[in-house]
């Protein structure tokens, strides 16, 4: 088991628990009041929480994906989640879009709160989404083998020669 892998997992939870609770404490009256004079301190450790996390999470899915273009397989990079874990982090970026619109709607007073309720919709999208690229490739480690040449040896992802055989690689393949 990779051990960083399981730190950056449990940083990503504890974001997603922490972003969680700080999303039910700006939805709901009452909650805020008790939080309010951390709130800062709050938003900005959240903030810079989820930098932490994505960077590794977007390396690592784009080597799943093997491809260093931006358009990443979904599918792929959480093939070794279950069933119910994609959905709920599609259900997460659902959620994160209906509470931007929501938000925008609402025509809430701007700033405090709000601002808040905003904020911590996206944080537990991305921390959500860390949690599963790392959940992931933890349970299936082939998503982060080296690609090979046809004769088998290992070769970089945006080669187009074998350095060892010279064999031309299918740059661009899906698997
Ligand atoms: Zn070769």
């Amino acid at each position: 088991m990779n051990l960083l892998l399981l730190v950056l997992m449990l940083l990503a939870g504890a974001g997603l628990v922490t972003s969680f609770l700080a999303h039910l404490a700006a939805l709901f009256v009452g909650l805020p009041l008790v939080l309010e004079p951390f709130r800062e301190n709050i938003m900005s450790t959240l903030t810079m929480g989820v930098f932490v996390v994505w960077f590794p999470a977007v390396l690592i899915a784009r080597r799943a994906t093997r491809s260093e273009r931006m358009n990443l397989s979904w599918r792929q990079v959480l093939a070794g989640c279950p069933p119910w874990m994609r959905g709920a982090a599609y259900g997460l970026l659902a959620y994160a879009l209906l509470n931007f619109v929501l938000q925008l709607a609402g025509g809430s007073p701007a700033g405090g709160f709000s601002e808040a309720r905003l904020a911590s919709g996206h944080w537990m999208l991305f921390y959500g989404a860390a949690f599963c690229i790392f959940y992931s490739v933890m349970h299936k480690p082939d998503l982060q083998e080296p690609s090979q040449c046809p004769a088998g040896h290992e070769v970089g992802r945006d080669d187009a020669f074998c350095a060892q055989c010279g064999l031309p690689l299918n740059t661009g393949r899906q698997r």
